[in-house]
C-alpha cells in the first residue's frame, strides 16, 4: 500500500530543497521578478515563511504578488507556450 506524504513547504529553505522559487508580480509595472530562495538563505533568512514574506517592487516600491514556481514543473513544460 502506497503512502503518499504531502510535501509541506513554508520556509525559504524548504522551497530551495524542493527546487522551487518565488516569482513576484508588480501590477503597476506589469513585471515579474524571480526571487531565488538561496539569496534569502544566504542573507540568513532560511526560516522565513514565504507566504508571509513581502517583496516590494524595485522600481515603484509597490508590494508585489507572490507566486511560487517549480523548476521541475517548468522543465517538464518546456514545450508549452507561456
Ligand atoms: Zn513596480
Amino acid at each position: 500500500m502506497a503512502h503518499i506524504k504531502p510535501i509541506v513547504i513554508n520556509k525559504m529553505s524548504e522551497l530551495s530543497e524542493n527546487n522551487m522559487y518565488i516569482s513576484v508580480y508588480c501590477e503597476s509595472c506589469e513585471v515579474w521578478r524571480d526571487i531565488d530562495p538561496e539569496m534569502l538563505i544566504e542573507d540568513g533568512l532560511p526560516d522565513v515563511d514565504y507566504v508571509q514574506a513581502v517583496f516590494k517592487c524595485e522600481d515603484c516600491r509597490a508590494i508585489g504578488q507572490n507566486q511560487t514556481r517549480s523548476h521541475v514543473a517548468e522543465r517538464q513544460s518546456l514545450f508549452m507556450p507561456h
